[in-house]
């Protein structure tokens, strides 16, 4: 009886992995068809100081047009794409796109702004990333200026020196390194203090528990102070309400991003809400604008 609980529990989990198998390799070859055919866009999430007057960049999100299935959440492929490799042609796309649109929203007098572009652990092992990311940005005549690199604390910490390396060339180069979804990694923090980075992204899952976790709110004020004593810049992903909001602003937050200021959008949209006309550009040395 035992036996046969085994043998069927081993039957069942190789019927599972084969399906799941088969269903990775089914959405490989649509990526692998979609890159070439263009099915792509990115999507553009407004990022705010806390106080929500300015507008100070964007987080473009990669938005897939499956030709049957229609928009598939990158969860459900990003996954997958860094198992293959595929990772590697969506990363120069995004890039490419990135700076295409930039010059669009530099063009409609969105000047002074950072476009943060999330770098998988895959292209950040890659030993040429950085000359082929200049190469990108030079064939599209943009500037590492306006690039913000989202890397995660798993893309750090399975080579510390390697990565500190890393992150080192690329900020020389003049790109700005953001920590992304911090908290939810293993980062050692005396390795943190080493990492040349200049911003701290708060999990959005610390932020949606701070109403009812009294954890959450100290974990979240930990971390404010914390990369705030350590020269960093913080910004808290996935703010959805006023008081999530109010309480990061009583923390000394610089940076607020969430569906609460802003939800991620098409370039056009992000164009026709935030293009300012040429009277109202640097209204007093800096470009504000008004999110109500
Ligand atoms: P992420 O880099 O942490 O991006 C933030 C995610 O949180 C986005 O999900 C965004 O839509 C979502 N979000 C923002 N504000 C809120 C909020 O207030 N509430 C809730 N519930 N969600 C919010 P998205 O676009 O589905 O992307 C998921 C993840 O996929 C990203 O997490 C990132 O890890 C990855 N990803 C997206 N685009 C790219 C890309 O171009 N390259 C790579 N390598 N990964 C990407
Ligand atoms: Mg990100
Ligand atoms: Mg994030
Ligand atoms: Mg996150």
């Amino acid at each position: 009886q035992a036996k046969d609980d085994g043998r069927n529990t081993v039957r069942f989990f190789t019927r599972e992995m084969n399906a799941k198998l088969q269903k990775n390799k089914e959405i490989l070859t649509d990526l692998t068809e979609s890159l070439t055919q263009e099915h792509f866009e990115l999507y553009y999430q407004p990022l705010f100081t806390i106080e929500q007057d300015t507008l100070v960049g964007a987080e473009a999100l990669i938005r897939w047009h499956h030709p049957e299935k229609g928009m598939v959440p990158p969860d459900k492929f990003i996954a997958v794409a860094e198992k293959s490799g595929l990772i590697n042609e969506l990363g120069d796309w995004v890039l490419a796109q990135a700076c295409r649109e930039i010059k669009n929203f530099v063009n409609v007098g969105i000047t002074d702004f950072k476009i943060a572009i999330n770098i998988s652990p895959v292209q950040f092992r890659r030993k040429d990333l950085l000359q082929h990311m200049l190469m990108i940005l030079a064939r599209h005549d943009v500037s590492p200026d306006f690039i913000e690199l989202e890397i995660t604390e798993g893309a750090v910490m399975d080579n510390v020196d390697q990565a500190i390396e890393t992150m080192q060339a690329l900020h020389d180069a003049g790109f700005q390194l953001a920590m992304d979804d911090f908290g939810t990694g293993y980062s050692s923090l005396s390795y943190l203090k080493r990492f040349p980075i200049q911003k701290m992204k708060i999990d959005r899952s610390f932020i949606s528990d701070l109403e009812n976790d009294d954890d959450s709110k100290s974990i979240t004020t930990a971390i404010i102070q914390m990369s705030h004593s350590l020269g960093l810049h913080v910004l808290a992903e996935g703010v959805e309400t006023e008081a999530q909001l109010h309480y990061l602003q009583d923390e000394k937050c610089d940076y607020v991003q969430g569906y609460y200021t802003g939800k991620p959008m098409p370039a056009s949209a992000f164009i026709k809400k935030f293009s300012v006309s040429e009277e109202s550009k640097y209204p007093n040395g800096k470009w504000t604008v008004s999110t109500t």
